[in-house]
């Protein structure tokens, strides 16, 4: 059926970000004969970041297009997992994610993340200055045009907010070689060389095995690693790759 707009159809995935009225197939779409396709799928309510292809009348077309009426427009999300070019794979995340910060560290990913909410046009100066993918539940973020590259994060829950993440970049994992606190990397140490930095009984009770290279942490098995080693063998079991390019 051809209207004075077009017809547009939001991947399953992509249905969440928009108005309830607008999650079905072929919905009708007013257009003003300017706009590009980019645009128009943005009022509907969907980050870029997460769109893959976009086909007109089944053709593939840019974010650029210039949709005119009677045209049926399919949107699709991002393929997992999605290459990021230009520049190696590493992360920026907001205030709002610390706990996925810390466990993506643990598997020796790249994640920055800010402690504080330093604002919107601060982290995404970050990203585009660092060339660091920003992680984010915050469609407005998203949106800013400086950004190296976004991703919206599609859960709050941390166990699935790790797998999103894990299955949308396929990072390479390396766990243990990370320091969760500040991102730095860890370098073999012995209670030997870390001792005088140890209260006593923990000295006695624990095995050193290694140091953050920038904040010089200690890090020991204590009581909290039986959980991070499930955590991280999960993570192991389902994504693989662990010191592999
Ligand atoms: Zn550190």
């Amino acid at each position: 059926m051809n209207g004075p707009g077009i017809e547009l159809t939001l991947a399953p995935e992509l249905r969440l970000f928009a108005p309830p009225s607008r999650r079905a197939e072929r919905v009708p779409t007013g257009i003003d004969g300017a706009s590009s396709i980019g645009h128009v799928v943005e009022s509907a309510g969907v980050p870029l970041t997460e769109v893959g292809r976009l086909l007109v009348d089944g053709e593939e077309v840019p974010v650029s297009y210039v949709p005119r009426a009677g045209q049926s427009v399919e949107v699709l999300a991002v393929s997992r997992p999605q290459p990021i070019t230009g520049a190696p794979l590493r992360f920026l995340l907001d205030v709002h994610l610390g706990t996925l910060a810390r466990r993506l560290r643990l598997l020796g990913v790249d994640a920055a993340y800010e402690n504080e909410d330093i604002g919107d046009p601060a982290l995404a100066t970050r990203s585009a200055a660092e060339h660091r993918v920003l992680l984010s539940r915050d469609r407005g973020l998203l949106r800013r045009r400086e950004l190296f590259a976004g991703a919206y994060v599609y859960s709050d829950n941390p166990d699935e907010q790790l797998r999103d993440v894990l299955s949308r970049f396929a990072p390479t994992l390396a766990p243990w070689t990370r320091c969760t606190a500040c991102n730095g990397s860890l370098r073999d140490a012995d209670k030997d060389s870390v001792g005088d930095r140890l209260e006593h009984g923990t000295q006695r009770s624990y095995d050193v095995f290694a140091q953050c290279a920038d904040c010089e942490r200690v890090y020991w098995r204590g009581a909290h690693h039986a959980r991070l080693e499930r955590i991280v063998a999960e993570a192991v079991a389902e994504f693989g790759g662990v010191g592999t390019a």
